[in-house]
């Protein structure tokens, strides 16, 4: 398999995929471990690991295609709504070092916990002061 990489090998077409749609720079295909129904995943064909080395280029050409599967999925599933997550990084619980995106459709009334907490206003103010960019 190149690159060792299971994304790559979806790609190449080396490893079966549920496609969503494809061309020359990306493919969509359905999550085999769905967070919801239709849970897709996008990756540009071209291996990077993630965000932070994925040119702009790169990002730019990707992300209308990101746009243009989900409103596919909104009308086509239907679903009430969707969100796009992209994780980077095993802390943030990337499995597959090959950079996509998560389109997780939603359904009205089909809660999906992300928690939150009540942020401590003095805390939110040193960090503000410690990670402002110039
Ligand atoms: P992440 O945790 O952001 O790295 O997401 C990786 C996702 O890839 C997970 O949601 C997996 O369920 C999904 N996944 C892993 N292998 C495959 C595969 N062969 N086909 C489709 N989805 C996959
Ligand atoms: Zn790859």
């Amino acid at each position: 398999m190149k690159n060792d990489c299971i994304f790559c090998a979806i790609a190449e077409g080396e490893i079966p995929s549920f496609k969503v749609y494809e061309d020359d720079e990306v493919l969509a295909y359905l999550d085999i471990n769905p967070f919801t129904k239709g849970h897709t995943l996008v990756i540009p064909k071209q291996h990077r690991t993630g965000l932070l080395d994925a040119e702009d280029s790169l990002l730019a050409s990707v992300l209308p295609k990101v746009k243009k599967v989900a409103a596919h999925l909104k009308s086509a599933l239907p679903c009430d709504g969707f969100n796009i997550l992209q994780n980077n990084g095993e802390a943030a619980g990337q499995t597959v070092r090959h950079i996509h995106f998560h389109i997780i459709p939603r359904y009205a009334g089909e809660p999906l916990v992300f928690e939150s907490h009540k942020g401590d206003m003095d805390e939110l103010k040193a960090l503000s002061e410690r990670v402002r960019m110039a």
